[in-house]
């Protein structure tokens, strides 16, 4: 049975906003949440999208979009006209969901295949962002979240850019991390009967050769957070 996060954890996890407490429990698998704070900024920097939940008049809606972690709160961005944006924006509650694939875990039964991951869920409100400096910071932290190193390059948004992009800041009331890794876990008698191959396929998201627009009429170099692209945390 799955016990609630020990007082421990929750002073691993540091004293800041990233809080866990019983609706972050981890029941299903208990020995594969995490709590700690190292754990869980580490995937919220790695990845890059989520999967953004909240409530409608019609029903649940789960989106997927982009969002870029600065220190304790998440932004997202979008068109004014982004219907979740404009519906969370006014202090909803919202959830979202972080997932790393790292691998497939191929069982001698059916029953116990598995995928290796590394996710977050985060329990958080949403607040529409006015504040021009703080508008222009997240937009930049999105650019940067995704590709390190860009902002150094890019043209930052103009007056009219920044009316036409709806930023949205998270606050987090309660974090968790959920990781699987290994191999398949049998039944003794599955493996004892032996014939069927098991084991795991390592899966991660690699960058291709960056493709120059075919609008450069310069030939500009390729820079190199371009040329060795790769998510914070891979080698
Ligand atoms: C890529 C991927 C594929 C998966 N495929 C399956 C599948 O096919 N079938 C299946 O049953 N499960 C799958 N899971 C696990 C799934 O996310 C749930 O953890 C599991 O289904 C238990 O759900 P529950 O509602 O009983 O969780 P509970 O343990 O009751 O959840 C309690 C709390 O624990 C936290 N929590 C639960 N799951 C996660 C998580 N994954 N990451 C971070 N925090 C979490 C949340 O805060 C949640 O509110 C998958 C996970 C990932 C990342």
């Amino acid at each position: 049975m799955a016990s609630a996060v020990s007082a421990d954890e929750r002073e691993q996890a540091g004293s800041g906003a990233w809080r866990s407490g019983p609706r972050t429990t981890v029941r299903r698998k208990a020995e594969r949440g995490r709590y700690d704070r190292a754990t869980i900024e580490a995937i919220l920097d790695e990845a890059f999208i989520c999967h953004l939940g909240f409530c409608t008049d019609g029903g649940p809606v789960v989106v997927p979009t982009a969002y870029a972690r600065v220190g304790e709160v998440l932004y997202l961005h979008g068109a004014p006209a982004n219907q979740a944006l404009r519906t969370v924006g006014e202090g909803a509650p919202v959830t979202l969901a972080v997932t790393l694939v790292d691998g497939l875990v191929l069982a001698r039964a059916g029953f116990h295949h598995s995928i290796n991951y590394r996710s977050v869920v985060v329990y958080g409100h949403a607040h529409e962002v006015d504040d021009e400096a703080e508008k222009r910071r997240a937009l930049d932290a999105v650019v940067e979240h995704i590709v390190p190193g860009r902002t150094a390059d890019a043209r930052g948004a103009t007056d009219s850019e920044l009316r036409a992009t709806r930023v949205v800041r998270v606050t987090v009331d309660e974090v968790s991390a959920k990781v699987r890794s290994g191999g398949p876990v049998d039944d003794p008698e599955d493996v004892e009967a032996g014939g069927i191959w098991a084991g795991h396929i390592p899966l991660s998201v690699t960058a291709g050769p960056p493709v120059p627009d075919e609008e450069d009429r310069q030939a500009l170099p390729v820079p190199e957070y371009a040329s060795h692209y790769r998510r914070p945390g891979r080698p």
